[in-house]
């Protein structure tokens, strides 16, 4: 049974120190009693008080780590079911499936597709992180332990999906020391598979027909001390795979039901096999709800741009504003004598004008400022966004060095800078753009 905050302040050093980030030791001890922080946050509780408290003051959902090094990535570890509640911490990660009974050709060109998206958004590095590899019992064992060599080479975290403890056994002796995941106990298999996940360390994927019987399964690998775990949502139908993926969640992080606590892999290649458009839409839904990882047939810009786009919305800390990288951005191959423009570093702004920027054809240059990732009126409002904040981003960061041209746009929301502007920035040509980034292209046109 979960322990109050009572109980465990009793066995708190009672320092107030707020080395944990709470005030007292008793507030400490309600955010752990309520599992919002690890009892690890606080360096003074005695081993022996953690060892009385261990299990009752686990987080509700387990982290588990799978891959190593670059490629090593955390997942589970939540503490709340909404992220208005709570920012999520770990990323839903998608995988691309190949399987030992498709031909040379077709792996060939499944994996050669694997790198080739890749790109940057707002700081973060968007590609496939991970491969399943897929067992069947239809191809040999040697074929299989050769894809999976084959899928090793990208240097993605693999998932094993062989319910087969011999080739699971073959194809671990060849990728254990990357840390994949083995992803195939059943009811039938699941001791043979726990020896072989142990015996090479690494996470095993539990699968079951319906919910009952995956609990069941998880809670004997439990008993055989397994707590290293990932849950496959059920792949009869979306409805179950949509139910083993929330209830499961639901009832670690509101019932504290443990054995309900490890992250999920969601397989939407089999849910909507050959559908790539349903499967990029089921993405999305697993991407919401509670997908760890979620396995798809293939990973195009198409499906990509989206997907990413949306997951980095939802694992964000919604307190933070996102935000862009201040700096000089050539649009339309713009060099040092294209017109500039200038607007904040607010993620949103960023994207919406050099979208116009970019469809007007004009070769320019985007001056982002630090504003503190705010939108223009307000971090205008609040003194971010100013004629003395611009000039002295312009200065520090060199631009009159950088750039001949000194027409510079600043939007129409902030017209009221333009004569502050000229007065600090004196050789600059002061020009107030547009109120609408949207008016951008006919402004940028007609200037030419
Ligand atoms: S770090 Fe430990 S001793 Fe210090 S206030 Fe937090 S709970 Fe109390």
């Amino acid at each position: 049974m979960a322990l109050k905050g009572l109980d465990i302040f009793k066995l708190s050093p009672k320092k107030n120190c707020k080395e944990c980030g709470s005030p007292t030791c008793m507030a400490f001890s309600m955010k752990v009693a309520q599992g919002a922080v690890s009892i690890d946050a606080c360096p003074y509780f005695s081993e022996d008080a953690k060892a009385a408290m261990s299990e009752a003051t686990a987080p509700p959902m387990k982290t588990i780590k799978v891959g190593t090094g670059e490629s090593e990535y955390t997942l589970g570890g939540e503490t709340v079911l909404f992220r208005h509640e709570k920012t999520f911490v770990s990323k839903t990660r998608y995988a691309v499936a190949v399987c030992s009974c498709m031909d040379d050709a077709e792996i060939d060109a499944k994996l050669a597709a694997i790198p080739a998206v890749d790109y940057d958004r707002i700081s973060e590095r968007m590609f496939v992180e991970m491969i399943y590899v897929n067992y069947s019992a239809d191809a040999s064992t040697e074929k299989y332990v050769e894809l999976v060599k084959k899928a090793a080479g990208l240097n993605r975290v693999l998932i094993l999906g062989c319910e087969d403890p011999e080739a699971a056994k073959a194809a671990l002796a060849v990728c254990k020391d990357s840390k994949p995941v083995l992803n195939g106990a059943t009811p039938a298999n699941y001791e043979a598979m726990n020896a072989v996940a142990a015996e090479a360390g690494v996470v095993l994927g539990v699968i079951g027909a319906n919910n009952d019987e995956l609990f069941d399964n998880v809670a004997a690998l439990e008993k055989l001390g397994n707590k290293n775990m990932l849950i496959n949502a059920c792949t009869d139908s979306v409805k179950s795979a949509f139910a083993t993926a929330v209830q499961f969640r639901k009832a670690a992080i509101k019932d504290s039901n443990r054995t309900c606590g490890y992250p999920s892999i969601v397989n939407v290649a089999k849910l909507a096999k050959g559908d790539a458009h349903m499967q990029a839409a089921l993405a999305s839904v697993f991407t919401m709800k509670y997908g760890s990882i979620v396995v798809m047939e293939q990973m195009g810009y198409a499906e990509a741009l989206p997907l990413y786009g949306m997951r980095q919305n939802l694992f964000t800390d919604p307190q933070k504003p996102m935000k862009v990288e201040p700096g000089i951005y050539p649009i339309n191959g713009g060099d040092e004598n294209s017109i500039c423009l200038t607007t904040v570093d607010f993620a949103l702004t960023y994207f919406v004008v050099s979208g116009e920027l970019e469809r007007s054809g004009v070769p320019c240059n985007l001056i982002i400022n630090d504003a503190g990732g705010l939108s223009v009126l307000t971090s205008w409002a609040a003194g971010k966004f100013s004629s003395s904040s611009i000039a002295k981003f312009f200065q520090e960061q060199e631009i009159e060095g950088k750039i001949k041209c000194r027409k510079l746009c600043i939007p129409g929301k902030v017209a009221v800078l333009k004569g502050e502007l000229e007065a600090k920035m004196p050789g600059w040509e002061i020009i107030v753009a547009p109120r609408e980034a949207v008016q951008l292209v006919k402004f940028l046109k007609d200037m030419q």
